[in-house]
């Protein structure tokens, strides 16, 4: 009987394929497939790691000191025996064999089958025998560590699902390469940053499924129904067939969406939207071009700095980087954010430079964002110098994350006013950059007649600003059913924000650019909804770009805009719902 199991849909798409299990410790290991025909080679890899750590446990019994308890050489033992217990030798070297997974990968994948046999065992001696097996299974990692197998293609046999308990923003950030068809976690919410990027990745995805990891095993076969959050453990051929149908579907609606790549963003009645591309790394200014995006209108910068332990970016690498986006998008404008480290997207799991300032009891409301860059302001003023460097070689905006205080925003001015007369001091001419706030906080929106005064340009987060309206943490799953983005609440603070950006015009003399950057900006549903409160540039991971045009194309913004007002009216959810069923959301 196939299990079924729910969970919070976060990236679209159906995933047919092998279960892949990760247990979050071990996932700063490599993941790669070697190349075919070098399986024996990656053995042998595997061989001479057993050696070096069987001489390794051979020397430190030989120097146990004489009178070191009997139990201490017992123990080597124990693990001199479990290097060449076969579920460890033999089942290891099989999954590079079956699978090509790089030694290292293998290795993780059969402690995961061995911990899970040892957990369903009664007698508690036995049960505790599985930290043994961890401690050779670690040794063996790290004498893996230096001897580099060959990295391969992705192999042509069974697709793979990853399945994870959790996985961290920046360890998902090494899976870019497409080793997996399809991620499932057991934690995360809709905008939890894990899942923005395995969106990013635009690979089926389902977070917040709880027990998944448990009640998965490794190599089931699992449907992941990305569009419904469902997932389906060890399915009937029926379904499977059912499901291989669906998947080959939407790769075909994919495919004849590509042909509005180079169609203008010109709605019904003739407006000119803009369409921007959310990036993470430099890298991904190749789809977001592929996708015929018109710039870039968030890249998190963020991802540069974690998984550095101390040694983070300095001012020079900092500046290739943002040149490099700068010049990749050949002219379009680029907006890059300040750091937003914090919350759910810590620097290093392992090593914080600042010694224990993630343990806030709750970080999504401690120091995150701009409070972090201003309470370190000479890191803040490297990558502000960065960033106005990398502005003399295009269009470049700065965007200021998690505002609220107007002592914020001075404070912000003043250190780029400072990170100017540093580059002049070295010689440096600065580039021109516009500044820009994002409204991610709802007392930011009800301080925007100060936000509009000082700033060129303002983009909505709207992940955190339904987090912090709704007091919703959006990375925590046992709330996400409460995480909605068509609160009445969420739509007045957006249409105020981009009504009064407009309303500048009356007052400053121009009227300030708006656009929206967190996921509302991204899901086709909500589109018709957005144009009709006004706002005309969206800005969303490059997968999702072509599907939100496919509306703005169909769409008539001006008979919209009666119908957006009419939903703002509802705050009953049938009424709402009523409301935007009229406007054909
Ligand atoms: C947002 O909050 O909507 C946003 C775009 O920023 P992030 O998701 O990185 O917090
Ligand atoms: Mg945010």
């Amino acid at each position: 009987m196939a299990l079924q199991l729910f969970g919070v849909p976060v990236s679209r798409g159906v995933a047919v394929g092998r279960a892949v299990l990760l247990s979050s410790a071990r996932l700063d290991v490599a993941h790669y497939f070697i190349e075919p025909g070098q399986e024996e080679a990656e053995v042998d890899r595997l061989r001479a790691a057993r050696s070096a750590v069987r001489a390794e446990l051979q020397t430190l019994q030989d120097e146990l000191p004489a009178d070191a308890p009997a139990e201490l050489a017992a123990f080597i033992d124990v693990h001199k025996m479990l290097l060449d217990d076969p579920h460890i030798a033999r089942e290891t070297a099989s999954w590079i064999r079956r699978r090509r997974y790089n030694a290292e990968w293998a290795l993780s994948a059969q402690l995961d089958v061995i911990a899970r046999s040892f957990d369903e065992m009664d007698d508690a001696y036995l049960r505790e025998r599985k930290a043994d097996v961890e401690q050779v299974v670690e040794r063996l990692l790290r004498a893996l560590r230096g001897t580099q197998g060959l990295p391969g293609a992705a192999q042509d046999g069974d697709e793979l699902v990853l399945v994870a308990h959790d996985i961290a923003p920046a360890d998902m950030m090494q899976f870019k390469q497409g080793v997996f068809h399809g991620f499932v976690t057991d934690v995360g919410g809709r905008t939890s940053h894990t899942a923005i990027v395995a969106r990013s990745l635009d690979i089926p995805a389902v977070v917040g499924a709880r027990e998944a990891s448990r009640l998965i095993r490794h190599d089931d076969w699992v449907i992941v129904d990305g569009d419904n959050g469902l997932l389906i453990v060890d399915p009937s051929p029926a379904i499977l067939d059912d499901y291989r149908v669906r998947k080959q579907e939407s790769e075909l609606s994919r495919q004849r969406l590509q042909r509005l790549r180079n169609t203008p963003a010109r709605s019904l009645d003739g407006q000119t939207i803009e369409l921007l591309a959310n990036i993470e790394l430099p890298e991904d200014c190749a789809s977001a071009l592929r996708a015929g995006a018109a710039g870039v209108g968030l890249f998190r910068t963020e991802y540069l700095f974690m998984k550095r332990g101390r040694d983070l970016p300095g001012e020079q690498e900092q500046f290739d980087a943002y040149r490099g986006v700068v010049q990749a998008m050949g002219g379009r404008p680029v907006t890059i954010r300040t750091i937003d480290i914090g919350a759910d997207k810590p620097l290093d799991d392992e090593v914080d430079y600042r010694d224990g300032e993630f343990t806030h009891l709750n970080p999504a409301l401690g120091l995150r964002a701009i409070r972090y860059s201003l309470s370190d302001p000479a890191m803040f003023r490297v990558q502000l110098r960065a960033l106005l460097r990398a502005a003399a070689f295009g269009p470049l905006r700065i965007l200021v994350p998690m505002l609220a205080h107007s002592r914020e925003v001075h404070q912000t001015f003043a250190q780029l006013e400072m990170a100017r007369a540093e580059l002049r001091a070295a010689g440096i001419e600065p580039g021109q950059a516009e500044i820009g706030a994002m409204i991610e906080v709802p007392g930011a929106v009800l301080m925007l007649p100060l936000f509009l005064r000082y700033f060129d340009f303002v983009s909505i987060g709207t992940n955190d600003l339904v987090q912090y309206t709704l007091a919703i943490d959006r990375a925590d799953e046992s709330v996400a059913d409460l995480y909605d983005p068509l609160h009445p609440a969420v739509l007045q603070l957006l249409a105020q924000t981009i009504a009064q950006c407009h309303a500048a015009q009356s007052w400053k003399g121009r009227a300030v650019h708006v656009s929206v950057c967190g996921e509302m900006a991204g899901d086709p549903q909500l589109t018709r909804l957005l144009l009709g409160l006004g706002l005309r540039s969206f800005s969303m991971h490059p997968a999702q770009l072509l599907s939100v045009k496919h509306e703005i194309l169909r769409a008539d913004c001006a008979r919209l805009e009666p119908l957006a007002r009419a939903v703002l009216a509802e705050y009953e959810p049938e009424e709402q719902a009523r409301a935007l069923a009229a406007l054909g959301a």
